[in-house]
């Protein structure tokens, strides 16, 4: 059976949703297909930091500024509480190497006009009592926090569904065809015709631009957190590679692994992360470890997201990205823009496609 829509979204994890979620709320037309679930990829392994901070600085830190002022008034728009928390974040030092990285970090971020402060030990240790004493110093900003990753996407499923828009779950697309401005999406529950579309698949975007002739220059990488039973508050920041839940739940990790589209977790990685865990917060000895996942990063290849349309292929958009929840608000509202008026309320030149030349179409 052929289905017609005005705006189809490729991919339902937190990026694609939240497309959804900001057309179906500006009264469009959307459907979003999903091969599994939304939480199915990346969006469900992550540490869902949203983090200013150390994002490279200028307009990608400036750009993640502002998905992070728009937290707020996302969270009371969505109607539900996704514990959205701006706790503040920290990147604390353990080494004279880290401390000189830090605060060259904080002159840049400063100079491009970002809330980022240098911390001596005494106010590191004033700020964040459960550190470990052997801390050297930190870098802080007011503008970081994190967010319920399954609460923010049961709630952008819940609203979008609510505001008229369809998903599609386990129902993979298998190709695309282009004919006189309209995009016909196969799918296996039958084939969706849709005046534009817009490749949300995360690190599979690169398979689904093959479909339409074009290389989307992303790559996995591999990442594994551990998690504690639920503890007493212990942490009051989000640190680089650690959050306390609401629950209590401690995440531990950032490791950065080449594994190709491998997601399990290893002995090697998870050793390390446990001793960085202790070494940073040395209370985390006594925890119990409950849980362990790995996810994969979807990073393109200079590590900026990739959004906007496709040059030459009429009615195609992408929208790939590390830290998609750090910026969904962001890109919801961007897409949002530009797929019913042509035009983004923020520049977004530094992230189209055509920055990669051999990305044209062929
Ligand atoms: C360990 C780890 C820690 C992270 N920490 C943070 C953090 O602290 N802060 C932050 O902002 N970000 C973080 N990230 C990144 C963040 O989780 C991702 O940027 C985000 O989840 C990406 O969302 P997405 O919607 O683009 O991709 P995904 O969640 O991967 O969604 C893509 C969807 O496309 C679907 N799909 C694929 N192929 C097809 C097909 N052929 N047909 C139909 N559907 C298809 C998949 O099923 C999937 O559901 C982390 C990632 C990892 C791995």
């Amino acid at each position: 059976m052929i289905k017609r829509v005005e705006y189809l979204v490729i991919g339902a994890g937190v990026i694609g949703s939240a497309i959804t979620f900001h057309l179906a709320e500006a009264g469009q037309e959307v459907m979003a297909v999903d091969q599994a679930f939304p939480a199915w990829g990346t969006s469900g392994s992550t540490a869902a930091w949203v983090w200013v901070h150390s994002k490279t600085p200028g307009s990608f830190g400036r750009f993640s500024e502002l998905s992070a002022e728009l937290y707020p008034s996302f969270q009371t728009r969505l109607g539900t509480d996704i514990e959205y928390r701006r706790t503040g974040g920290l990147v604390p030092a353990l080494t004279m190497e880290q401390v000189k990285k830090s605060q060259k970090l904080v002159k840049s971020q400063r100079g491009a006009g970002l809330e980022v402060y240098w911390l001596s030990r005494e106010e590191t240790l004033e700020k964040e009592p459960a550190l470990s004493p052997q801390v050297l110093g930190a870098s802080y900003s007011p503008l970081d926090g994190n967010v319920n990753p399954f609460r923010l996407l049961g709630a952008l499923l819940r609203a979008a569904q609510r505001n008229g828009a369809t998903f599609l779950t386990y129902n993979p697309v298998t190709g695309i065809t282009l004919d006189r401005g309209k995009v016909t999406v196969q799918t296996k529950a039958g084939d969706i015709v849709a005046k534009k579309v817009v490749i949300a698949a995360g690190v599979y975007s690169r398979q689904i631009g093959r479909m339409v002739g074009v290389d989307i220059p992303v790559g996995p990488e591999r990442g594994e957190v551990l998690i504690t039973e639920p503890l007493q508050p212990l942490l009051r920041h989000t640190l680089a590679g650690m959050r306390q839940t609401v629950n209590g739940e401690v995440l531990i990790g950032y490791s950065q692994e080449k594994a190709g589209m491998d997601r399990r977790n290893t002995f090697d990685t998870l050793r390390e992360t446990a001793a960085f865990g202790v070494q940073l917060v040395p209370a985390l000895a006594r925890a119990t470890i409950v849980r362990t996942f790995a996810g994969l990063r979807c990073l393109p290849r200079d590590d900026l997201p990739i959004l906007g349309p496709i040059p030459g292929v009429q009615g195609m958009y992408v929208a790939a990205m590390h830290s998609g929840y750090t910026l969904a608000p962001l890109i919801g509202t961007l897409m949002t823009e530009l797929l019913t008026e042509g035009e983004t309320s923020l520049p977004i030149t530094p992230y189209l496609i055509d920055r990669f030349a051999e990305s044209k179409p062929r």
